[in-house]
């Protein structure tokens, strides 16, 4: 999904009918397709996104956004009638937020753009989706994939609670968050020792394996061909921005699944959580992930 996103900082959250003052404006890029495809592209990744944006001005922004992050963008296709999604944020002194999400042309996205897509998509080496387009969109690409030979990496989110089964078994590898996981599987996840166990539960439905982000927690590697789930930590840093941690830990799966097929996914997930980690220490989000020359050789 693509996201126009236009944030306020306040002093505090308007009520209904208050118009207040508030310190700060800005606009950035978001949605989560967008950020991990960003995210794969800065670590040098050659990719493409897929998706739907207005014939406006925030439309042709983004648009301009992913090339200047080397990002192809044939596949972006422009609604002539509807407006680019964005995402309206107030922010209050004490960190809390009020969102206004409106998908707009991301929800335009169907059949008829897959079809276009379908040379790229075939010739893809990964294939990486989430639930912010049309259910259906997101089950079709991947049906694409898997009749391709292309590597999965699903991550149901936002989570719904009745996923459709088809979404597990065309993973090759599921990824979510605690509180996705939580959604998906009816039961509290806030420990590691939760974790496995829901880890255990998604993998029993039909993918080929399973890693649940942790936040500062690192995250939980299941994979079917294994017998145990690993755990590995992330690096211990401060951080003050924690938002898009999770899209950036997916974009540099991406690119280790497309670049380093051989590393073993626990060795995957290690990086990934020292370059979700370098995010979490920037404000932003796109605009706090590490470009492959800010990070230390031993990743590549
Ligand atoms: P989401 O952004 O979807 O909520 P998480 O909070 O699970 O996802 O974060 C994703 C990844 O980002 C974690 O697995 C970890 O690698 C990194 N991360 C997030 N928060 C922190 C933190 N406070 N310290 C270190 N790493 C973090």
């Amino acid at each position: 999904m693509f996201q126009w996103l236009l944030q306020c900082q306040a002093p505090r959250l308007p009520k209904a009918g208050e118009t207040i003052h508030g310190h700060r404006f800005f606009t950035g890029f978001g949605g989560k397709g967008a950020n991990q495809c960003i995210q794969a592209a800065k670590l040098g990744a050659r990719t493409a996104m897929v998706g739907k944006v207005g014939k406006d001005f925030f439309g042709d922004s983004y648009i301009q956004n992913f090339k200047d992050n080397g990002v192809n963008t044939a596949c972006v296709f422009q609604a002539p009638d509807v407006a680019t999604g964005a995402a309206s944020i107030v922010v209050n002194d004490a960190g809390e937020n009020a969102i206004v999400i409106v998908a707009g042309a991301n929800l335009l996205l169907g059949a008829a753009e897959l079809q276009a897509s379908l040379p790229a998509l075939s010739r893809t080496t990964v294939l990486l989706c989430q639930l912010e387009i049309r259910p259906e969109c997101s089950l079709q690409a991947l049906r694409t994939a898997r009749q391709h030979n292309v590597k999965t990496i699903f991550n149901p989110a936002p989570a719904v609670p009745d996923l459709d089964p088809d979404f597990y078994t065309l993973s090759d590898v599921l990824c979510c968050n605690e509180s996705e996981a939580e959604l998906l599987t009816g039961s509290p996840v806030a420990t590691v020792e939760d974790a496995r166990r829901a880890s255990g539960e998604l993998l029993g439905r039909g993918c080929g394996a399973v890693l649940l982000t942790m936040g500062a927690q690192g995250c939980v590697v299941l994979e079917a061909k294994g017998a145990a789930t690993h755990h590995v930590p992330a690096p211990a840093v401060t951080a003050v921005d924690t938002t898009g941690a999770g899209d950036s830990f997916l974009g540099a799966l991406a690119f280790y699944m497309a670049h380093y097929p051989a590393l073993p996914l626990e060795e995957m997930a290690r990086r990934a959580n020292h370059i979700a980690g370098v995010s979490v220490q920037a404000v932003g989000t796109q605009a706090s992930y590490p470009s492959r020359t800010d990070l230390p050789a031993e990743l590549f």
